[in-house]
């Protein structure tokens, strides 16, 4: 599409992953769930804890709730404050519901694959609410697919509900406990089973997802920026390999157990943590604390360790907006070298489902950032960006600074170079369109226009996580937790 039509369209928005920092990493899921004493009005709570996790995804949205010993639910594509608002001016008494907001990861963008899903079976009814990755659910899909199961969605979130369904356990909890035990990879499940709200972390704990407590309801979501937003206290991780049942206020926990590949040790060897690293470079907000660290904090290392580094002469350092600004600061304060704020960003952008072509890639980048001509005329520029995926983004934004009158142009990325697909619920694009497979950094440089362009190294990320023992690092090192046996998450979109 010409660019010039792009112009013209004025209510056309742009994918997310054309304008945001990072040019191609898109991540799953937010999801949020809660559990009253008394009677609330149950969606108007969800939308506040949705809206605050919207940066986890915002292809679509949607809540479920128990009424009158029904599950009442809803789904449609697009943001929180469109897709959710009439709840605002509706009220629906209940004492529990989830929430969910979506990027189309697994499964294309169809309302269809938006949630929760919710079922009725030989279980009852249930709701779930998923973020994360199955990585062996197309060998799981199959087998029940010839045993005569009929999927409806595209999402990998369906086979827990079909495998609950077929399970010869009695109890809806033991059946759960069962079927959790056969699924491998990242999952955050909220579930809804007649009074009760059950939360679970996968025994690796790859994705985050922590709870928190106020005047007599228990509350669940992916980032304790939600929580905060409700002024929750107790705040408190569900462990990785954590289940945890909720009815009104009382809440009961027990560990799953462990995953099908330890299972021949009989529980003796417990699988390590394998927190995704991602969350704190890029994915999660800045004000949330996430696998133990405020994410502004380790951002903020990650930009001094990038800075200690470092022997590049400049004038000034900037961030491209959002993902950059807290290592910006950070390179700032470590290297002397004033924080200007290069560029702005265009907060009101959508997102829509089209793929970008490149003029649409570049059309994008021009309306969502925007340099600011006065602070970068005639100055060489530092500029923080949290990673390198392609380099089609940033080679647009070294373009616009140039044009902006930037004299030279250095490039620092707050992560090592992404040579490996995730299977954990991270859309990395292919081994082939990875920039760093193909060039190093001088031919990154070259390719994208920058004078030069420097990576976070891994030593130096592994000191800005707490436990660094504990995080997954396998787009950078091929080295992955947990067997792999399906395709990545990029070629299942
Ligand atoms: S492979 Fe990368 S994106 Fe995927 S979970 Fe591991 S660190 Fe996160």
């Amino acid at each position: 599409m010409p660019a010039s039509r792009i112009d013209a369209m004025d209510a056309f928005v742009f994918h997310s992953c054309v304008a945001d920092g990072n040019s191609s990493l898109r991540h799953h899921c937010g999801i949020v769930g809660i559990s009253s004493r008394e009677e609330v009005n149950m969606p108007e709570l969800l939308f506040y804890g949705l809206f605050s996790l919207q940066h986890r995804g915002q292809e679509s949205a949607g809540l479920a709730y128990r009424r009158q010993g029904k599950i009442k639910s809803y789904r449609s594509v697009g943001m929180v404050s469109t897709a959710l608002s009439h709840y605002l001016s509706e009220s629906h008494p209940s004492r529990l519901g989830i929430g969910h907001v979506r990027y189309s990861t697994h499964g294309t963008n169809k309302l269809e694959n938006a949630q929760p899903i919710v079922v009725s079976c030989s279980k009852g009814e249930i709701s779930l609410a998923h973020n994360g990755n199955i990585s062996n659910s197309e060998l799981l899909q199959e087998r029940l697919i010839a045993e005569g199961s009929i999927f409806q969605s595209t999402t990998d979130t369906e086979l827990l509900l079909h495998m609950i369904a077929r399970s010869r356990q009695a109890s809806f909890r033991d059946a759960l406990v069962e079927c959790l035990g056969l699924i491998e990879g990242a999952y955050c499940f909220l579930l809804m089973h007649e009074d009760a709200l059950y939360a679970v972390r996968d025994p690796y704990g790859f994705r985050p997802l922590v709870m928190g407590r106020r005047d007599g309801q228990v509350m669940f979501a992916s980032e304790t920026c939600a929580l905060n937003m409700f002024q929750a206290g107790d705040i408190r991780e569900v462990e990785p390999g954590e289940i945890m049942t909720v009815e009104g206020a009382r809440v009961t926990s027990e560990k799953l157990p462990a995953p099908r590949e330890l299972a021949h040790t009989q529980g003796t060897l417990q699988p390590r943590r394998a927190h995704c690293v991602f969350e704190l470079i890029y994915f999660a907000r800045p004000d949330s604390e996430v696998f133990g660290r405020t994410v502004h904090m380790a951002r903020k290392k990650m930009g001094e360790m990038l800075a200690r580094a470092d022997t590049v002469k400049a004038d000034i350092v900037i961030a491209v907006p959002d993902s950059g600004n807290s290592a910006a600061l950070g390179y700032s304060h470590a290297s002397g070298i004033p924080l200007e704020q290069g560029l702005t960003r265009n907060h009101y952008m959508g997102r829509t489902f089209i793929q970008p072509t490149p003029a649409m890639r570049e059309a994008g980048v021009r309306m969502k950032l925007h340099p600011v001509r006065e602070a970068i005329a005639g100055k060489r520029v530092v500029v923080i960006d949290d990673s390198l995926v392609r380099g089609t983004t940033s080679r647009q934004i070294v373009k616009l600074l140039r044009e902006a009158g930037a004299r030279e142009i250095h490039l620092r990325l707050c992560s090592p170079p992404v040579r490996h697909p995730c299977f954990y619920g991270i859309d990395i694009p292919t081994h082939e369109e990875l920039i760093s497979n193909r060039l190093d950094p001088e031919g990154i440089a070259r390719e994208i226009e920058a004078d030069s362009v420097q990576f976070l190294s891994m030593d130096d990320l592994r000191q800005c996580v707490p436990n660094p023992e504990d995080f997954c690092y396998a787009c950078f090192s091929g080295e992955y937790p947990t067997p792999v046996r399906d395709a990545p998450v990029s070629k299942k979109c």
